[in-house]
């Protein structure tokens, strides 16, 4: 049972029902998923979460109405990882890892996907179909894969073949188009107009989608023993999972889940394409688009969707963004890798080196507890790091060789 009511302009404030609808007629602002906190005050407890699946469907009351049976692969309930040798390295006090590379498709958008196709069901729409830059396609093929239906998804053609496989795989109609993400996005836009019996999830059914990062805030207060944490760094492509954080952490808050208050929240960007930490730190009152260049793909939108109210929240409660090059993305790959045990595509690199930055500018709080987003697989990215993360040495099948090389590598000394 969801306390959603309908949708709601963002900009306006004028409500619809729960239908296919993504702007507003009034003004054509954004929409969003609008619930009834007063309702679920006392109904949904911790009692009744804890009961729920072990996935983001525990948190059902609080995202839009699934239908008869919500589109459940698994997404969510990832691990919450303590990171004493990471935080000790940055000089944090407290630093956790949101580890969600161990979602189905091994990134963050199985939460929105899974939360987006339940609502498109419920509508009576049997195709999905997205504008991707890599992540959202595969998770969308393997979704529809899962209930059975035809999938349209939309990337650049350049792609890292990885992902191009890894979306492929599920069997839908992959196209590749000559050009960048936000190329991808405008032909979709034509698209829907062409196709509106079709469920793109982040265009038609974008505010159905949009909740799904809501997840990622429950789950870390849940994990926490129903706290807060005093800071998340949140990796920005849109801006969508960013303002839904801190959605999430403000419903939790506004029906007495939680103790302590909502969660400073830092924004993570590749400085190839950080058009919100640029905004942000000229102090602009707009995003400026730009071109990306990254090997951050997956957070290569150069014109976020969301860079508006990312920007608000950020200065409203005193937020700072990373803006990172790509060399201290791939040399904190390493570092997290090394320190933790966790193997993270780019855009979990954009989160540490980001962190780390705002660490050593002060914004950060290195005495307050920290949370960091890892938002997808390393796996998803194997060709950022082929080329330097190779064998330590090749030898013949001979014990003579292997011992030199470990002499080589210091793990005997030359006495022993
Ligand atoms: C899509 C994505 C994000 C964030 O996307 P938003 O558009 O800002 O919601 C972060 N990390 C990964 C790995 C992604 O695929
Ligand atoms: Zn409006």
């Amino acid at each position: 049972m969801s306390f959603a009511t309908g949708l709601l302009c963002r900009e306006c404030g004028t409500t619809y029902p729960g239908e296919a609808r993504y702007s507003c007629d009034i003004c054509f602002g954004p929409l969003e998923v609008a619930y009834d906190l007063e309702a679920a005050r006392g109904k949904v407890t911790r009692a009744s979460i804890k009961d729920g699946p072990s996935s983001i469907w525990r948190y059902g009351a609080l995202l839009p109405d699934p239908g008869d049976e919500a589109v459940d692969l698994g997404a969510g309930w990832t691990p919450l990882r303590r990171a004493s040798r990471l935080g000790e390295i940055l000089g944090l006090k407290e630093l956790w890892l949101k580890d969600d590379t161990r979602n189905p498709t091994g990134s963050f958008k199985d939460r929105v996907v899974s939360v987006a196709l339940s609502s498109a069901r419920r509508l009576g729409f049997t195709t999905a179909a997205c504008a991707s830059t890599g992540n959202l396609a595969t998770s969308v093929a393997a979704h529809a894969a899962f209930i059975g239906w035809p999938s349209v998804t939309i990337i650049p053609a350049d792609l890292e073949k990885s992902k191009i496989a890894m979306t492929a795989i599920f069997g839908g109609t992959v196209l590749g188009v000559k050009g960048n993400y936000d190329d991808v996005n405008r032909l979709c836009v034509e698209l829907v107009a062409e196709h509106p019996d079709w469920a793109f999830a982040n265009v038609n059914l974008r505010p159905y989608y949009a909740e799904g990062s809501k997840t990622l805030a429950f789950e870390i207060c849940e994990q926490l023993g129903w706290r807060t944490p005093d800071q998340v760094v949140v990796p920005i492509a849109s801006g969508s999972q960013f303002t839904k954080i801190a959605k999430g952490f403000h419903q939790f808050l506004d029906l007495g889940l939680v103790e302590g208050c909502a969660p400073v929240l830092f924004g993570a960007q590749a400085t190839g394409c950080s058009p919100v930490a640029t905004a942000f730190h000229d102090g602009a009152e707009v995003v400026t688009p730009q071109r990306p260049n990254t090997i951050a793909r997956s957070l290569a939108i150069g014109n976020p969707a969301d860079g508006p109210y990312v920007l608000d929240e950020l200065r409203a409660n005193g937020g700072d963004c990373g803006s990172v090059p790509d060399e201290e993305i791939l040399e904190c790959i390493g570092l997290l890798a090394q320190s933790e045990g966790v193997f993270a595509e780019t855009a979990g690199g954009v989160t540490i080196a980001s962190l780390r930055q705002m660490i050593q500018r002060g914004t950060i709080d290195p005495n307050k507890s920290v949370v960091a987003i890892i938002s997808g697989h390393g796996l998803k990215t194997l060709d950022a790091v082929v080329e330097t993360a190779t064998v330590s040495s090749t030898i013949s099948p001979s014990l003579a060789d292997a011992e030199e090389a470990l002499r080589f590598h210091q793990l005997v000394t030359s006495a022993s």
